[in-house]
């Protein structure tokens, strides 16, 4: 049976923002001494608009870039896919229909259009295709910068902005106080990742992380002795999540993620976290 005290604690949590999948994360909970965070999504808003886009092509405008972004992106899940197709509809672009989509895991996407392959990539992927990107493409360090390559030659660039949520701040400063290290694993940039850092006053971050490099970071921080929970919200994030001592889905992420969580993040909101450790720390003490 399980004990009243972790019933109740549950139903308080459900009241607050948590879905709490595995009965000893309670117990755990009050263990965290390090804390990963994704950003996109969970430190921040995981809305994206589109700040700017911009044709490097001489053949194409700046609207037909846009379309073909929007027509490969429609079939991706990345809250950067909801932003440029959004953009697209907002002016009012007919989108194609592409064929043999494929996500090029923590990079990017790629797909056939019109004949054509496109793909749609981090700055870091460009890098890798030996590929340099316009200066211009990156004007703030805020911003999360995709690029656009057609049958491998780079035919524009995609400039997103996201925001951070207005309940970041105080969670990691909550977190803080507890003693616990907070830090960060994103995708994203390093340009990103350092300005998300700088303004949230992590202890750390780590950017364009490959999921399966989550996983690693993970068991280095554990071979040092930490007790770590992480928060993640794709299928990619599903290894690091079974590997952290406590495993946090996002709500709004993928079920993948929610099945191998302890703990899901109904509303998304870096608080509830804060609020997990004092209820795991409440309900230890009363069951001593
Ligand atoms: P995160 O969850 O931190 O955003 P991901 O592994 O999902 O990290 O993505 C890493 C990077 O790969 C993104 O910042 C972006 O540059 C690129 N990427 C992933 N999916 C897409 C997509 N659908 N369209 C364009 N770029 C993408
Ligand atoms: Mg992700």
């Amino acid at each position: 049976a399980v004990p009243l005290v972790v019933a109740i604690s549950t139903s308080v949590s459900a009241k607050n923002g948590l879905l709490i999948r595995n009965r000893t994360a309670f117990e755990n909970a009050r263990k965290i001494t390090a804390i990963i965070f994704d950003k996109t999504g969970t430190l921040t808003k995981g809305d994206f608009g589109v700040a700017r886009f911009k044709s490097v092509s001489e053949s194409l405008s700046d609207n037909e870039l846009l379309q073909i972004a929007a027509s490969i992106e429609n079939s991706s899940e990345h809250p950067i896919a909801a932003g440029i197709v959004k953009k697209a509809k907002s002016e009012n672009l007919t989108l194609d229909e592409p064929q043999n989509f494929q996500n090029i895991t923590g990079k990017g996407i790629k797909a056939t259009l019109k004949g054509k392959e496109i793909k749609i990539v981090s700055p870091g992927m460009l890098k890798e295709e030996e590929i340099e990107s316009p200066k211009e493409a990156f004007k703030t360090d805020d911003e999360t910068v995709v690029f656009v390559l057609s049958e491998g030659k780079l035919i524009g660039y995609i400039a997103l902005a996201d925001e951070i949520r207005k309940e970041s701040a105080e969670a990691i400063q909550t977190l803080k106080k507890q003693g616990i290290k907070v830090l960060m694993a994103t995708g994203d940039n390093e340009q990103v990742g350092k300005a998300v850092s700088d303004t949230l006053e992590l202890d750390g971050y780590f950017a364009e992380v490959l999921p399966e490099d989550k996983q690693k970071i993970i068991k280095d921080l554990q071979a040092k002795g930490e007790f770590v929970a992480m928060t993640g919200d794709g299928v990619n994030d599903a290894p690091a999540l079974a590997q952290a001592d406590v495993g946090i889905a996002v709500g709004s992420g993928t079920d993948v993620a929610a099945e191998t969580a302890d703990i899901v993040l109904v509303n998304s909101n870096p608080k509830d976290i804060a609020k997990l450790i004092l209820f795991g720390t409440a309900t230890y003490k009363k069951m001593m």
